[in-house]
C-alpha cells in the first residue's frame, strides 16, 4: 500500500518524468497498492494517453533528492453537478 512507502517517490514516466510524494497520492486516490497506481492516474498530464505511462517506486539517495523536483498537491477541488430526473407533477 501507499502509507507503507512514505520514504519513497512515486515516479511517474511518460513525456517526462514527474516524482510525486505517497502522501498527496493517497489524498487524491486512496490507500491504494503501488501496483494500482497505473489504473488510477489513468492518463499523462502532458499527452492525455496512457500508452506509454509508467509508475515506479524510486527511492532516491540525498544527493539524488536535492536534484529532484517533487509534484505537490495544492488542493483537491469538489465541484457540485446537478442530477434531475423528470416525473409527474
Ligand atoms: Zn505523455
Amino acid at each position: 500500500m501507499l502509507s507503507d512507502r512514505r520514504d519513497f517517490l512515486v515516479r511517474v514516466r511518460c513525456c517526462g518524468t514527474r516524482y510525486y510524494v505517497p502522501d498527496d497520492l493517497i489524498k487524491v486516490f486512496g490507500d491504494c497498492p503501488v501496483l494500482l497506481l497505473h489504473e488510477r492516474i489513468r492518463k499523462c498530464e502532458d499527452c492525455g494517453s496512457r500508452e506509454f505511462l509508467q509508475v515506479s517506486l524510486d527511492y532516491p539517495t540525498a544527493a539524488e533528492r536535492a536534484e529532484i523536483r517533487v509534484r505537490r498537491l495544492m488542493e483537491v477541488k469538489t465541484y457540485r453537478r446537478p442530477i434531475w430526473r423528470d416525473e409527474s407533477a
